[in-house]
């Protein structure tokens, strides 16, 4: 996943309608004239939240009725549309992506007990300075992404 594919991404993400997006079931209960019976269930997607006018979930993918030769057709906004398809196309990317950032985030206390250790080398020596400035600052940064991370 390239960094155009994430800006991308982001892109779609706030041009989207915004989530969270929920799956609604209608069952659709059946009986055909040979007597078999079943339910068929109809599924849209909404927004979790409600939306104030409609006073119920905004419609993310529903059936709609039309005009002309087809009364009825599956609805999506073009926005959302793009944003299932690109989410899907990197799913995998994205999912490994965490998982790598998970395993270093079991690295991280362990990586602040040695960064602790370490800078207190740089402060007791004198020649540790100048690459103090430069791994120091590197790991703090680092461990500041990985603080910044676990709060989101
Ligand atoms: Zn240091």
């Amino acid at each position: 996943m390239t960094k155009d594919d994430r800006e991308t991404l982001r892109q779609l993400e706030r041009e989207a309608t915004y989530g969270p997006w929920k799956v609604y079931e209608v069952p659709n209960p059946y009986r055909m004239k040979d007597g078999t019976e079943g339910v068929l269930i109809e599924r849209n997607i909404g927004t979790e939240w409600h939306h104030p006018q409609l006073d119920g979930p905004a419609p993310v993918v529903v059936m709609s009725t039309t005009v002309g030769e087809r009364t009825h057709q599956v609805s999506i906004d073009a926005n959302n549309a793009a944003l299932i398809v690109a989410l899907r196309t990197h799913a995998t990317d994205l999912l490994d992506a965490h998982e790598r950032l998970e395993q270093v985030r079991e690295l991280q206390e362990d990586m602040e007990t040695a960064q602790a250790r370490s800078h207190q080398d740089c402060l007791d020596w004198e020649f540790s300075k100048p690459t103090c400035t430069q791994r120091c600052r590197t790991i703090t940064a680092v461990l500041a992404i990985l603080k910044g991370e676990e709060r989101g």
